[in-house]
């Protein structure tokens, strides 16, 4: 008797491997540990991972769990030469390959995205963002003159992208960039009631207008402690600058941070302009030099906005 109950339930056992699961009962894809968990053992509800292991808390699925960033890192840039590379624009068909080689260089950076290709992003690059230590920050919806739009235009363009960033990673940005760095008293009293710094830059690499690798690499190198970089993720050429760029300023001694590293992990004030780290540690603010004003990208967008990514 008992021998015929072992058989019978082996048998059902057997069955019951063999056939098909139910769609219900088929793990979701984003709960399988992706191929970086599997290779370096890390849970994704602990992930530990630098960005020098991309991905380790990172799910590709679109509609996946929210990113869990790296652990902060502490990095004091007044003892250390730090610079902020920073990326606009995007994200577009080229990020993903720069945030794999940013990754190889174990480098963060910030990214200023546009909500209009947050939400047709369909991904996950800027969820890997996040899990890569990267920062994020507000470049509007559509990528308008923010300083020539009245009041609830700002605040729409604002607003919209923050939400789409929140929806996709559950991050709240802190900082903005207006495009074209066109701000003024309506674009920082928008700012300031969203809780965004401005966040201008110092050096321009003019990667939008020379689309040649060696140029940006060259205008890029030419720093000094404390630089706030300004690259665009949706040029080629850009991205193609970008390990070479690395490789020279880390020879140079440099550490590649994040914004908010870069200002100490304070949160800088709402509203307030800034432009590289190195001029408000000499207590001046920041201010831009010539080469930072703001118009010379006006010729790169339509007014009526930008194409949104193939597909989305
Ligand atoms: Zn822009």
């Amino acid at each position: 008797m008992r021998l015929w109950i072992v058989v019978v339930v082996s048998l059902l056992v057997a069955a019951g491997c063999a056939a098909p699961l139910s769609p219900a009962d088929r793990p979701a894809q984003g709960d399988r540990p992706s191929k970086a968990d599997r290779s370096t053992g890390t849970d994704r509800r602990h992930p530990g991972a630098g960005p020098g292991e991309a991905g380790a808390g990172w799910s590709s699925r679109p509609g996946g769990p929210l990113p869990v960033p790296p652990p902060v890192r502490r990095t004091d840039c007044r003892r250390v030469k730090c610079v902020a590379l920073t990326f606009d624009d995007g994200p577009g068909p080229y990020t993903r390959p720069l945030l794999d080689v940013l990754a190889r260089h174990r480098a963060r950076a910030t990214f200023f995205v546009l909500g209009r290709r947050v939400a047709g992003d369909g991904t996950g690059t800027v969820r890997r963002m996040v899990a890569d230590g990267h920062e994020l920050g507000n470049h509007s919806w559509d990528h308008p003159i923010l300083s020539d739009l009245p009041k609830p235009g700002i605040r729409r363009q604002l607003r919209r992208t923050q939400l789409a960033v929140e929806h996709a990673t559950g991050v709240r940005m802190a900082l903005v960039r207006p495009p074209y760095g066109a701000t003024g008293h309506r674009v920082a009293a928008e700012s300031r009631r969203q809780g965004l710094a401005q966040v201008l830059w110092n050096v321009d690499t003019l990667d939008w207008r020379d689309r040649r690798a060696s140029a940006v690499v060259r205008r890029a190198t030419g720093i000094r402690p404390g630089a706030v970089v300004l690259l665009h993720d949706i040029h080629p050429s850009t991205v193609w600058a970008v390990p070479r760029l690395l490789r020279r300023l880390t020879t140079r001694g440099y550490t590649f941070v994040t914004l908010s590293e870069m200002y100490g992990g304070g949160r800088l004030r709402p509203g307030r302009r800034y432009y590289d780290a190195a001029g408000r540690w000499r207590g001046d603010g920041g201010r831009p030099k010539p080469v930072a004003r703001w118009g010379h990208e006006l010729q790169r967008f339509p007014r009526r906005g930008v194409p949104l990514l193939r597909g989305s």
